[in-house]
Protein backbone atom coordinates (compact mmCIF):
# COMPACT_ATOMS: atom_id res chain seq x y z
CA UNK A 1 0.00 0.00 0.00
CA UNK A 2 1.07 3.53 -0.61
CA UNK A 3 2.00 5.89 2.29
CA UNK A 4 0.65 9.02 2.08
CA UNK A 5 3.97 10.87 1.01
CA UNK A 6 3.94 8.52 -1.99
CA UNK A 7 0.83 9.54 -3.16
CA UNK A 8 1.92 12.86 -3.97
CA UNK A 9 5.23 11.42 -6.28
CA UNK A 10 5.82 9.78 -9.04
CA UNK A 11 8.88 9.65 -11.49
CA UNK A 12 9.01 11.04 -15.08
CA UNK A 13 12.25 11.75 -16.78
CA UNK A 14 12.71 15.58 -17.54
CA UNK A 15 15.48 16.98 -19.17
CA UNK A 16 18.08 18.41 -17.54
CA UNK A 17 16.38 18.63 -14.21
CA UNK A 18 16.19 16.11 -11.32
CA UNK A 19 14.16 12.41 -12.63
CA UNK A 20 11.86 12.50 -9.13
CA UNK A 21 9.45 14.44 -9.62
CA UNK A 22 6.29 15.53 -7.04
CA UNK A 23 3.48 16.87 -7.61
CA UNK A 24 1.22 17.44 -4.49
CA UNK A 25 -1.91 18.70 -4.89
CA UNK A 26 -3.44 19.20 -1.48
CA UNK A 27 -0.75 20.75 1.51
CA UNK A 28 -1.22 17.74 3.37
CA UNK A 29 0.60 16.30 0.57
CA UNK A 30 3.31 18.49 0.45
CA UNK A 31 4.06 18.18 4.56
CA UNK A 32 3.76 14.42 4.35
CA UNK A 33 6.55 14.62 1.44
CA UNK A 34 8.69 16.96 3.46
CA UNK A 35 8.42 15.37 6.51
CA UNK A 36 8.91 11.82 4.97
CA UNK A 37 12.52 12.80 2.78
CA UNK A 38 15.08 12.29 4.82
CA UNK A 39 16.80 15.36 6.09
CA UNK A 40 19.86 15.90 3.55
CA UNK A 41 17.20 15.39 0.44
CA UNK A 42 17.13 18.92 -1.69
CA UNK A 43 13.90 20.01 -3.57
CA UNK A 44 13.48 22.02 -6.21
CA UNK A 45 10.67 24.39 -5.90
CA UNK A 46 7.97 24.57 -9.46
CA UNK A 47 5.20 26.53 -10.27
CA UNK A 48 4.03 26.16 -14.03
CA UNK A 49 7.84 26.50 -15.04
CA UNK A 50 7.60 29.41 -17.24
CA UNK A 51 10.10 31.03 -16.18
CA UNK A 52 12.65 28.21 -17.40
CA UNK A 53 16.28 30.12 -17.05
CA UNK A 54 15.49 30.55 -12.78
CA UNK A 55 13.73 26.78 -12.64
CA UNK A 56 16.19 24.42 -14.60
CA UNK A 57 19.48 25.83 -13.42
CA UNK A 58 18.61 24.67 -9.71
CA UNK A 59 20.08 21.75 -8.91
CA UNK A 60 18.17 19.74 -6.20
CA UNK A 61 16.95 15.74 -5.39
CA UNK A 62 13.68 16.50 -6.64
CA UNK A 63 11.46 18.78 -8.35
CA UNK A 64 8.21 20.32 -5.78
CA UNK A 65 5.94 20.68 -8.99
CA UNK A 66 2.87 23.17 -7.36
CA UNK A 67 0.05 23.45 -10.00
CA UNK A 68 -1.65 21.01 -9.05
CA UNK A 69 -2.38 22.81 -5.80
CA UNK A 70 -4.08 25.35 -7.21
CA UNK A 71 -7.76 26.92 -7.33
CA UNK A 72 -9.10 29.94 -5.44
CA UNK A 73 -10.60 29.36 -2.08
CA UNK A 74 -12.31 32.88 -1.06
CA UNK A 75 -12.91 35.31 -2.82
CA UNK A 76 -14.66 38.66 -1.08
CA UNK A 77 -15.31 40.92 -3.65
CA UNK A 78 -16.81 43.45 -1.27
CA UNK A 79 -13.59 43.20 0.89
CA UNK A 80 -11.44 43.45 -2.44
CA UNK A 81 -9.62 40.35 -0.90
CA UNK A 82 -8.65 37.22 -2.69
CA UNK A 83 -7.14 33.81 -1.04
CA UNK A 84 -5.67 31.11 -3.69
CA UNK A 85 -3.50 28.20 -3.78
CA UNK A 86 -0.10 28.91 -4.75
CA UNK A 87 -0.25 27.09 -8.21
CA UNK A 88 -3.50 29.50 -9.16
CA UNK A 89 -1.96 30.93 -12.67
CA UNK A 90 -2.36 35.05 -12.75
CA UNK A 91 -4.65 34.22 -15.88
CA UNK A 92 -7.25 32.40 -13.97
CA UNK A 93 -7.30 35.30 -11.18
CA UNK A 94 -8.09 37.59 -13.70
CA UNK A 95 -10.80 35.90 -15.13
CA UNK A 96 -12.30 35.14 -11.65
CA UNK A 97 -11.93 39.04 -10.93
CA UNK A 98 -12.60 40.71 -14.11
CA UNK A 99 -16.41 39.32 -13.41
CA UNK A 100 -16.75 41.83 -10.56
CA UNK A 101 -14.73 44.96 -12.18
CA UNK A 102 -11.63 43.80 -10.25
CA UNK A 103 -8.54 42.98 -10.76
CA UNK A 104 -4.91 41.90 -9.14
CA UNK A 105 -3.02 44.17 -11.11
CA UNK A 106 0.39 42.39 -10.90
CA UNK A 107 1.84 41.90 -14.66
CA UNK A 108 5.23 40.40 -14.31
CA UNK A 109 7.72 39.73 -17.75
CA UNK A 110 6.19 36.61 -19.15
CA UNK A 111 3.11 34.80 -19.66
CA UNK A 112 0.13 35.07 -17.36
CA UNK A 113 0.32 31.09 -17.14
CA UNK A 114 2.81 31.75 -14.65
CA UNK A 115 1.54 30.85 -10.90
CA UNK A 116 0.39 33.26 -7.95
CA UNK A 117 3.11 31.27 -5.67
CA UNK A 118 5.92 31.94 -8.07
CA UNK A 119 5.14 35.59 -8.86
CA UNK A 120 5.14 36.35 -4.99
CA UNK A 121 8.47 34.14 -4.40
CA UNK A 122 10.15 36.35 -6.99
CA UNK A 123 8.56 39.29 -6.44
CA UNK A 124 8.34 39.45 -9.90
CA UNK A 125 7.27 43.24 -11.19
CA UNK A 126 5.82 44.80 -14.53
CA UNK A 127 4.91 48.21 -15.58
CA UNK A 128 2.07 48.42 -13.46
CA UNK A 129 3.93 48.20 -10.43
CA UNK A 130 5.37 51.87 -10.59
CA UNK A 131 1.86 53.09 -9.28
CA UNK A 132 0.09 50.11 -8.31
CA UNK A 133 2.56 48.73 -6.09
CA UNK A 134 4.66 45.86 -5.81
CA UNK A 135 4.00 42.01 -4.73
CA UNK A 136 4.82 43.09 -1.11
CA UNK A 137 2.30 45.34 -1.50
CA UNK A 138 -0.43 43.23 -2.82
CA UNK A 139 0.30 40.35 -0.75
CA UNK A 140 -1.57 40.35 2.62
CA UNK A 141 -1.36 36.88 3.99
CA UNK A 142 0.82 33.73 3.57
CA UNK A 143 0.83 30.25 4.30
CA UNK A 144 4.11 28.46 3.95
CA UNK A 145 5.74 24.90 4.60
CA UNK A 146 9.02 25.23 5.51
CA UNK A 147 12.16 23.11 4.69
CA UNK A 148 11.19 20.48 7.87
CA UNK A 149 7.25 20.30 6.36
CA UNK A 150 5.94 22.89 9.46
CA UNK A 151 3.34 24.68 8.01
CA UNK A 152 3.13 28.50 8.86
CA UNK A 153 0.68 31.40 8.24
CA UNK A 154 1.70 35.01 8.18
CA UNK A 155 -0.67 38.25 7.64
CA UNK A 156 -4.46 37.17 7.45
CA UNK A 157 -7.30 37.92 4.91
CA UNK A 158 -8.02 41.17 5.75
CA UNK A 159 -6.09 45.04 4.24
CA UNK A 160 -5.27 45.50 8.36
CA UNK A 161 -3.65 42.96 9.70
CA UNK A 162 -0.43 43.63 10.36
CA UNK A 163 1.12 43.10 14.23
CA UNK A 164 4.29 42.05 14.96
CA UNK A 165 7.02 41.34 12.70
CA UNK A 166 5.43 40.97 9.17
CA UNK A 167 6.65 37.59 8.06
CA UNK A 168 4.73 38.14 4.82
CA UNK A 169 7.12 40.86 3.15
CA UNK A 170 9.73 38.78 4.30
CA UNK A 171 8.65 35.80 2.65
CA UNK A 172 7.69 37.65 -1.18
CA UNK A 173 11.30 37.67 -2.81
CA UNK A 174 12.79 35.09 -0.65
CA UNK A 175 12.48 33.48 -4.06
CA UNK A 176 11.66 29.77 -2.15
CA UNK A 177 14.66 29.38 0.08
CA UNK A 178 12.78 30.50 2.94
CA UNK A 179 9.98 28.15 2.59
CA UNK A 180 7.08 26.71 0.22
CA UNK A 181 4.31 29.15 -0.46
CA UNK A 182 1.08 27.03 -0.47
CA UNK A 183 -1.13 29.54 -0.24
CA UNK A 184 -1.63 33.77 -0.27
CA UNK A 185 -4.79 36.63 0.31
CA UNK A 186 -4.02 39.40 -2.16
CA UNK A 187 -5.22 43.05 -2.52
CA UNK A 188 -7.40 43.36 -5.28
CA UNK A 189 -8.53 46.91 -7.14
CA UNK A 190 -10.96 48.48 -8.82
CA UNK A 191 -10.86 47.96 -12.60
CA UNK A 192 -10.80 51.29 -14.64
CA UNK A 193 -13.49 51.91 -16.43
CA UNK A 194 -11.72 52.55 -19.58
CA UNK A 195 -8.09 51.92 -20.17
CA UNK A 196 -6.09 53.54 -23.23
CA UNK A 197 -2.63 53.55 -24.04
CA UNK A 198 -0.67 56.12 -26.64
CA UNK A 199 2.82 55.42 -27.70
CA UNK A 200 5.54 58.53 -28.11
CA UNK A 201 8.46 58.48 -29.79
CA UNK A 202 11.49 58.67 -27.80
CA UNK A 203 13.96 61.75 -28.95
CA UNK A 204 17.66 60.77 -28.63
CA UNK A 205 19.05 64.03 -26.62
CA UNK A 206 19.20 63.56 -22.79
CA UNK A 207 17.67 67.70 -22.81
CA UNK A 208 14.39 66.26 -24.75
CA UNK A 209 13.95 63.58 -23.16
CA UNK A 210 14.28 65.16 -19.80
CA UNK A 211 12.01 67.53 -20.74
CA UNK A 212 9.48 65.66 -22.67
CA UNK A 213 9.34 63.26 -19.03
CA UNK A 214 8.61 66.79 -16.81
CA UNK A 215 6.08 67.84 -19.37
CA UNK A 216 4.49 64.04 -19.16
CA UNK A 217 3.99 64.84 -15.52
CA UNK A 218 1.62 67.94 -16.13
CA UNK A 219 -1.24 65.57 -17.96
CA UNK A 220 -4.41 66.03 -15.93
CA UNK A 221 -3.99 61.81 -14.97
CA UNK A 222 -1.53 60.27 -13.81
CA UNK A 223 -0.87 56.72 -15.65
CA UNK A 224 -0.85 53.89 -14.91
CA UNK A 225 1.81 52.45 -16.51
CA UNK A 226 5.12 54.61 -18.41
CA UNK A 227 7.32 51.89 -19.91
CA UNK A 228 10.32 53.44 -22.62
CA UNK A 229 10.94 50.07 -25.01
CA UNK A 230 14.40 50.08 -27.28
CA UNK A 231 13.63 49.25 -31.08
CA UNK A 232 13.93 45.70 -30.81
CA UNK A 233 11.01 45.59 -28.02
CA UNK A 234 9.25 47.93 -30.12
CA UNK A 235 9.03 45.90 -32.68
CA UNK A 236 7.47 43.42 -30.01
CA UNK A 237 4.95 44.81 -29.67
CA UNK A 238 4.19 45.28 -33.07
CA UNK A 239 4.72 49.22 -33.30
CA UNK A 240 7.67 50.91 -35.79
CA UNK A 241 10.96 49.88 -34.34
CA UNK A 242 12.48 52.97 -32.95
CA UNK A 243 12.56 54.11 -29.59
CA UNK A 244 9.08 54.30 -27.87
CA UNK A 245 7.59 55.73 -24.34
CA UNK A 246 3.93 53.53 -23.91
CA UNK A 247 2.04 55.28 -21.87
CA UNK A 248 -1.46 53.69 -20.25
CA UNK A 249 -4.09 55.79 -18.36
CA UNK A 250 -6.91 54.25 -16.92
CA UNK A 251 -10.38 55.78 -15.13
CA UNK A 252 -13.45 57.48 -15.74
CA UNK A 253 -14.45 58.46 -19.32
CA UNK A 254 -14.07 61.95 -19.23
CA UNK A 255 -11.18 61.66 -17.78
CA UNK A 256 -9.03 59.31 -19.81
CA UNK A 257 -10.32 61.41 -22.77
CA UNK A 258 -8.41 64.32 -21.40
CA UNK A 259 -4.97 62.76 -20.70
CA UNK A 260 -5.48 60.98 -23.96
CA UNK A 261 -6.30 64.37 -25.91
CA UNK A 262 -2.91 65.78 -23.60
CA UNK A 263 -0.79 63.18 -24.56
CA UNK A 264 -1.39 63.61 -28.43
CA UNK A 265 -0.17 67.24 -28.26
CA UNK A 266 3.24 65.86 -28.18
CA UNK A 267 4.32 65.27 -32.07
CA UNK A 268 3.56 61.49 -33.33
CA UNK A 269 2.02 60.00 -30.57
CA UNK A 270 -0.39 57.25 -32.04
CA UNK A 271 -2.68 55.33 -29.55
CA UNK A 272 -1.77 51.80 -29.28
CA UNK A 273 -4.42 48.91 -28.41
CA UNK A 274 -4.65 47.81 -24.74
CA UNK A 275 -3.46 44.00 -25.80
CA UNK A 276 0.36 45.55 -26.54
CA UNK A 277 1.23 45.39 -23.33
CA UNK A 278 0.66 41.97 -22.62
CA UNK A 279 1.68 41.06 -25.82
CA UNK A 280 4.83 42.67 -24.76
CA UNK A 281 5.05 40.95 -21.85
CA UNK A 282 4.67 37.44 -23.25
CA UNK A 283 7.21 38.37 -25.86
CA UNK A 284 10.25 37.54 -23.64
CA UNK A 285 12.13 34.38 -24.51
CA UNK A 286 11.54 31.56 -21.91
CA UNK A 287 15.75 31.32 -21.32
CA UNK A 288 16.18 35.20 -21.17
CA UNK A 289 18.61 36.63 -18.89
CA UNK A 290 18.30 39.61 -17.91
CA UNK A 291 20.20 42.40 -15.76
CA UNK A 292 18.11 45.22 -14.23
CA UNK A 293 20.07 49.19 -13.35
CA UNK A 294 18.59 51.14 -11.09
CA UNK A 295 19.72 54.98 -9.88
CA UNK A 296 17.27 57.92 -9.07
CA UNK A 297 14.29 58.85 -11.25
CA UNK A 298 16.40 62.57 -12.00
CA UNK A 299 19.30 60.36 -13.40
CA UNK A 300 17.17 57.79 -15.55
CA UNK A 301 17.22 59.47 -18.96
CA UNK A 302 21.16 59.19 -18.62
CA UNK A 303 20.81 55.76 -17.21
CA UNK A 304 18.51 54.80 -20.26
CA UNK A 305 20.66 56.42 -23.03
CA UNK A 306 23.77 54.80 -21.74
CA UNK A 307 22.57 51.65 -22.00
CA UNK A 308 20.42 52.03 -25.32
CA UNK A 309 23.87 53.18 -26.98
CA UNK A 310 25.89 50.27 -25.68
CA UNK A 311 23.26 46.91 -26.09
CA UNK A 312 23.89 45.70 -29.81
CA UNK A 313 20.47 46.12 -31.88
CA UNK A 314 18.68 42.25 -30.80
CA UNK A 315 18.65 43.23 -26.90
CA UNK A 316 15.49 44.24 -25.65
CA UNK A 317 16.14 47.03 -23.37
CA UNK A 318 12.65 48.89 -21.34
CA UNK A 319 12.99 50.65 -18.84
CA UNK A 320 10.32 52.52 -16.01
CA UNK A 321 11.20 56.24 -15.64
CA UNK A 322 8.88 56.74 -12.26
CA UNK A 323 11.35 53.86 -10.85
CA UNK A 324 14.51 54.26 -12.41
CA UNK A 325 14.67 50.90 -13.51
CA UNK A 326 16.26 49.88 -17.00
CA UNK A 327 16.47 46.49 -17.47
CA UNK A 328 18.68 44.73 -20.26
CA UNK A 329 17.81 41.28 -21.61
CA UNK A 330 20.17 39.57 -24.03
CA UNK A 331 23.40 37.26 -23.87
CA UNK A 332 25.93 37.68 -21.88
CA UNK A 333 28.60 39.44 -24.34
CA UNK A 334 25.62 42.38 -24.46
CA UNK A 335 25.56 42.34 -20.65
CA UNK A 336 29.25 43.12 -20.09
CA UNK A 337 29.34 45.70 -23.00
CA UNK A 338 26.40 47.22 -20.65
CA UNK A 339 27.74 46.32 -17.37
CA UNK A 340 30.68 48.28 -18.30
CA UNK A 341 29.15 51.23 -19.85
CA UNK A 342 27.13 52.02 -17.16
CA UNK A 343 29.87 51.57 -14.23
CA UNK A 344 30.43 55.41 -14.10
CA UNK A 345 26.98 56.05 -13.30
CA UNK A 346 26.84 54.28 -10.23
CA UNK A 347 23.81 52.68 -10.50
CA UNK A 348 22.05 49.70 -8.42
CA UNK A 349 22.69 46.39 -10.43
CA UNK A 350 20.47 43.24 -10.29
CA UNK A 351 21.24 40.08 -12.02
CA UNK A 352 17.86 37.82 -13.00
CA UNK A 353 16.99 35.45 -12.43
CA UNK A 354 17.54 36.32 -8.76
CA UNK A 355 20.74 33.88 -8.10
CA UNK A 356 22.86 35.92 -6.46
CA UNK A 357 21.62 37.03 -3.13
CA UNK A 358 22.85 40.43 -1.59
CA UNK A 359 26.88 40.72 -2.86
CA UNK A 360 29.01 43.94 -2.33
CA UNK A 361 27.82 44.63 1.75
CA UNK A 362 29.57 41.95 3.65
CA UNK A 363 27.06 42.76 6.59
CA UNK A 364 24.18 42.20 4.67
CA UNK A 365 25.39 39.20 2.99
CA UNK A 366 25.66 37.62 6.42
CA UNK A 367 22.01 38.67 7.71
CA UNK A 368 21.06 36.62 4.64
CA UNK A 369 23.09 34.15 5.82
CA UNK A 370 21.86 33.76 9.13
CA UNK A 371 18.38 34.33 8.23
CA UNK A 372 17.95 31.39 6.08
CA UNK A 373 19.96 29.24 8.96
CA UNK A 374 16.75 29.81 10.90
CA UNK A 375 14.70 28.93 8.04
CA UNK A 376 16.32 26.05 6.10
CA UNK A 377 19.56 25.34 7.85
CA UNK A 378 20.05 22.39 5.65
CA UNK A 379 19.57 24.28 2.47
CA UNK A 380 16.92 22.02 1.30
CA UNK A 381 14.72 24.54 -0.51
CA UNK A 382 15.97 25.80 -4.06
CA UNK A 383 19.79 25.03 -3.19
CA UNK A 384 22.28 27.71 -5.02
CA UNK A 385 19.38 30.57 -5.27
CA UNK A 386 20.09 33.30 -3.63
CA UNK A 387 23.44 32.96 -2.04
CA UNK A 388 23.01 30.02 -0.11
CA UNK A 389 25.87 30.94 2.10
CA UNK A 390 28.34 28.40 1.27
CA UNK A 391 29.83 29.55 -1.69
C1 LIG B 1 10.77 34.27 -19.96
C2 LIG B 1 10.43 34.91 -18.65
C3 LIG B 1 11.28 35.81 -18.11
C4 LIG B 1 10.96 36.43 -16.91
N1 LIG B 1 11.80 37.36 -16.42
C5 LIG B 1 11.51 37.99 -15.26
C6 LIG B 1 12.41 38.94 -14.72
O1 LIG B 1 13.48 39.14 -15.27
N2 LIG B 1 12.08 39.58 -13.59
C7 LIG B 1 10.92 39.31 -12.94
O2 LIG B 1 10.64 39.92 -11.91
N3 LIG B 1 10.08 38.38 -13.42
C8 LIG B 1 10.35 37.71 -14.55
N4 LIG B 1 9.51 36.75 -15.02
C9 LIG B 1 8.37 36.57 -14.15
C10 LIG B 1 7.55 35.39 -14.05
O3 LIG B 1 6.60 35.61 -15.10
C11 LIG B 1 6.75 35.28 -12.78
O4 LIG B 1 7.54 35.07 -11.65
C12 LIG B 1 5.78 34.16 -13.03
O5 LIG B 1 4.63 34.28 -12.32
C13 LIG B 1 6.46 32.79 -12.97
O6 LIG B 1 5.49 31.80 -12.77
P1 LIG B 1 5.83 30.25 -12.82
O7 LIG B 1 4.79 29.59 -12.01
O8 LIG B 1 5.98 29.78 -14.22
O9 LIG B 1 7.26 30.21 -12.09
P2 LIG B 1 8.36 29.06 -12.13
O10 LIG B 1 9.16 29.24 -13.39
O11 LIG B 1 7.75 27.75 -11.90
O12 LIG B 1 9.23 29.46 -10.85
C14 LIG B 1 9.87 30.71 -10.76
C15 LIG B 1 10.62 30.77 -9.42
O13 LIG B 1 9.69 30.79 -8.35
C16 LIG B 1 9.96 29.74 -7.40
N5 LIG B 1 8.65 29.27 -6.95
C17 LIG B 1 7.62 28.85 -7.74
N6 LIG B 1 6.55 28.58 -6.99
C18 LIG B 1 6.90 28.79 -5.70
C19 LIG B 1 6.22 28.67 -4.46
N7 LIG B 1 4.93 28.28 -4.40
N8 LIG B 1 6.89 28.93 -3.31
C20 LIG B 1 8.17 29.35 -3.35
N9 LIG B 1 8.88 29.50 -4.50
C21 LIG B 1 8.25 29.22 -5.66
C22 LIG B 1 10.72 28.70 -8.20
O14 LIG B 1 11.57 27.92 -7.38
C23 LIG B 1 11.52 29.59 -9.14
O15 LIG B 1 12.69 30.04 -8.46
C24 LIG B 1 9.79 36.11 -16.22
C25 LIG B 1 8.94 35.15 -16.80
C26 LIG B 1 9.26 34.54 -18.00
C27 LIG B 1 8.33 33.52 -18.59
Amino acid sequence: MMTRAERGARIIESGGGPAVHHAPSTERELIDLLQGAGPHVTFRIRGAGTWASVTERIRADATLDLSRLSGITEYVPGDLTLTARAGTTLADIAEATRANGQWLPLDPWGAPTGTLGATLATASTGPLAATLGLPRDAALGLSLVDAAGVRTTAGGRVVKNVAGFDLVRLQVGACGTLGILTEATVRLRPLPAVDRSCAIPLPAAQSDLTALLVSLRQIPLSPLAMEALNPALAACAGLPPAQMLLVRVGGSHPAVAQAVEALARHPHTTEIPSSAWPVLSASEPADAMSVRYSVRPSQWPSLWITVCAASDASARVHGTPSRGVVRVVGPAETQHRVQQAVAPLGAVEIAEPAGRGVTGVPALAELGRRVRDAFDPQRRLNPGVMDDGRS
